[in-house]
């Protein structure tokens, strides 16, 4: 993990070739279809507009938007992304359409439309590679997925990660490898499952793991014993709860004080609920007001919670990646990030 060498945009030259660029578009919608959130939009203009100032002489964009046989169109999604980028960007729905599109930056419909993406159909992988010369992967999001626009092109075309992608990866294995410390992590939210075996690595790789959230009542119930040497906190109220209480709270507080590196994924409690909230509140304060610390957040959940209170600008590093970010911490690396190397 320690020498991720990525091979970025930095050492493309885009000038006159078809650049396919896979985007993280899976954004939030809301009842009118409209984006609800646009960061994951915003965080990949830098890399398409580098590509056009240095001469690239088409951008296909890739994305996806929701699960394969949901049928979501990407068409909105375009449509908005197009005025923050003040350019035109053609939308087609069919790779055949792309092929004959002229404009600067052509985009093609939700690829989880077909069912090659997710399965990484050889096929399928063939008709995107059709659509450029080049590939440029700028969905770090998606990176831990072995799926046809994620590995499948990049295994073909000459492939590089975008700026978004390589900071992503850079910050994340800096702050797991070489963190200021004490490195304090915390942990909450509900994806058990996924999160007990980042726990384990955590336990090794940091020096205080503050758990809570539904996390923190599984973690007790199951009676979790991990096997690094890191101090673990859990909540003192017990095992039952939908938010940390107040002593708990202290206590997490008193830790976050003390770190040089804050890593945190997870809510506190059952923040879709006013009123289980304010554990997730009482963190996030203690996080931003460490001004010593460099502080790390990811996770769509814990980022709604506190996007709300509208203070992302004051956490150092907000990661686009939920379960790659996560993925990318436990192992060391993804299989998006392999094919870049
Ligand atoms: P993230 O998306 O940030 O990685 P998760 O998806 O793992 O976080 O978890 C977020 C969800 O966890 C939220 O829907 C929240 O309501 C739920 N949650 C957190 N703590 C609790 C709890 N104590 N009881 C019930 N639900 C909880
Ligand atoms: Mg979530």
């Amino acid at each position: 993990m320690e020498n991720l060498k990525l091979k970025t945009i930095r050492n493309l030259d885009p000038k006159d070739k078809r650049v396919i660029v896979r985007a993280d578009w899976n954004v939030t919608l809301g009842k009118a279809l409209q984006v609800v959130d646009d960061t994951r939009i915003k965080r990949t203009l830098p890399t398409i507009k580098w590509l056009l100032s240095n001469g690239a002489k088409q951008i296909v964009l890739l994305a996806h938007l929701g699960k394969y046989g949901e049928g979501k169109s990407l068409r909105g999604v375009a449509e908005y992304a197009q005025i923050l980028l003040g350019q035109e960007i053609t939308f087609c729905d069919t790779v055949t359409r792309c092929h004959a599109a002229t404009g600067k930056i052509v985009m093609l419909e939700n690829l989880r439309m077909w069912k090659g993406e997710d399965e990484n159909d050889p096929k399928f992988v063939k008709e995107l590679t059709s659509l450029g010369e080049v590939y440029v992967n700028e969905a770090f999001g998606e990176a831990h997925r072995e799926s046809a626009s994620i590995v499948g092109i990049a295994k073909i075309l000459p492939a590089y990660a975008g700026l978004n992608f390589a900071t992503e990866v850079e910050t994340l294995t800096k702050v797991i490898n070489n963190p200021r410390r004490p490195l304090v992590v915390i942990m909450g939210g509900a994806k058990v499952e996924d999160k007990i075996k980042l726990l384990e690595v955590m336990s090794k790789k940091a020096d205080t793991l503050l758990i809570g959230g539904k996390l923190a009542n599984e973690f007790l119930t199951n009676e979790i014993k991990l096997k690094g040497d890191a101090k673990v906190l859990t909540p003192v109220e017990g095992n039952n709860l939908l938010d940390i209480g107040d002593e708990t709270r202290s206590l997490f507080v008193e830790e976050i004080k003390k770190a040089g590196t804050v890593i945190w994924n997870g809510p506190m409690g059952k923040v879709e609920e006013e009123q289980y909230r304010a554990g997730t509140h009482v963190v996030y304060e203690a996080l931003v007001a460490n001004q010593e610390a460099y502080t790390v957040v990811g996770g769509g959940d814990t980022l709604a919670a506190i996007r709300d209170e509208r203070h992302l600008s004051r956490i150092d590093f907000v990661s686009t990646g939920g379960g790659a970010m996560l993925k990318l911490l436990e192992k060391g690396t993804l299989p998006g990030i392999e094919v870049l190397e």
